[in-house]
Formats: C-alpha cells, sequence, structure tokens
C-alpha cells in the first residue's frame, strides 16, 4: 500500500548541517518526497504538535528543544512508508538504535534525536496536515 508520512528533521541535526545527508537516507531508501519546508517553530506551536505526550515528563523539554531553531518538515510517499520509516530511523534513544540507522548515526541523545516519524497512518496524516494542511 502506498502511504504518507511525516518526516522532520530536529534542530540539533539542522544546526549540524544534516539536511542533505539525512534526506540523501530518506531519498535512498525509495521515499519520494511530496512536500517539504523548513520553519522555526512557536514553542506553542510545537507544544501543539506533541499534545499525545501532555503529562509527560520530558515534555517541555521537548517543546524548548524543538522551538530552540529550525526544523525540516517533509511529507514522505512510499509502500509502506509509516513502517519503513520508523525502520530506518531507529530507536528513540540512539543508545538502542540498530546499526545504521539514522538516529544511531546521528543522534546526540533520546532528546536531540535528529528525527521524528510518524507512528501510525493514522497520525500521518494528522502531522501532514499540521504541517502542510487538508
Ligand atoms: N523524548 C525524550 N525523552 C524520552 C522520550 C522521548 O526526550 O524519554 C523526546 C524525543 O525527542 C522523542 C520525542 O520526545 O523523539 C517523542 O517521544 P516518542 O516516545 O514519541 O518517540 P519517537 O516517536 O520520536 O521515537
Ligand atoms: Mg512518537
Amino acid at each position: 500500500m502506498i502511504e504518507r508520512t511525516l518526516l522532520m528533521i530536529k534542530p540539533d541535526a539542522v544546526q549540524r548541517n544534516l539536511i542533505g545527508k539525512i534526506t540523501d537516507r530518506l531519498e535512498t531508501a525509495g521515499f519520494k518526497v511530496v512536500e517539504l519546508k523548513m520553519v522555526h517553530l512557536k514553542a506553542a506551536v510545537a507544544r501543539e504538535f506533541y499534545k499525545v505526550h501532555e503529562g509527560r515528563p520530558f515534555l517541555d523539554e521537548l517543546v524548548e528543544f524543538m522551538s530552540s531553531s529550525p526544523i525540516v518538515a517533509m511529507a514522505l510517499e512510499r509502500e509502506n512508508a509509516v513502517a519503513a520509516l520508523r525502520e530506518l530511523i531507529g530507536a528513540t534513544d540512539p543508545k538502542k538504535a540498530a546499526v545504521g540507522t539514522i538516529r544511531q548515526n546521528f543522534a546526540i541523545d533520546v532528546g536531540k534525536n535528529s528525527v521524528h516519524a510518524s507512528d501510525s497512518v493514522e497520525n500521518a496524516a494528522v502531522e501532514i496536515k499540521f504541517h502542510f494542511g487538508s
């Protein structure tokens, strides 16, 4: 099934000039970039994006980090895109991420973990709409 999913390149990776390297991984893995933008999120907007994590101890730090400097958001299309992208980025904590995954290669720690990817087809639709509308 051809699906769409949302990827964000987080501030830590944008700051370290990793936009190109990460995008190359995505395209090499067969993802088509169908929407793309760089944006500096306001804290309130980052908090809205991550509202599923309301009440979690890391939320304030996450919101502060995600609004600290620009991110790159993209909608990606591919067969089985949601699961395939989660596999390509690796586990949330780079110490636990499989060898060769984006987070294992580039992330700094469990918070500054370089990329976000949607975790379900339903959330992908919501997250693509959040950044790109419709
Ligand atoms: N996060 C964190 N500490 C944690 C768990 C998550 O700082 O213990 C941050 C991290 O940046 C992560 C984001 O919150 O990517 C969202 O968490 P989630 O559990 O949804 O992980 P993901 O889906 O990004 O792998
Ligand atoms: Mg998540």
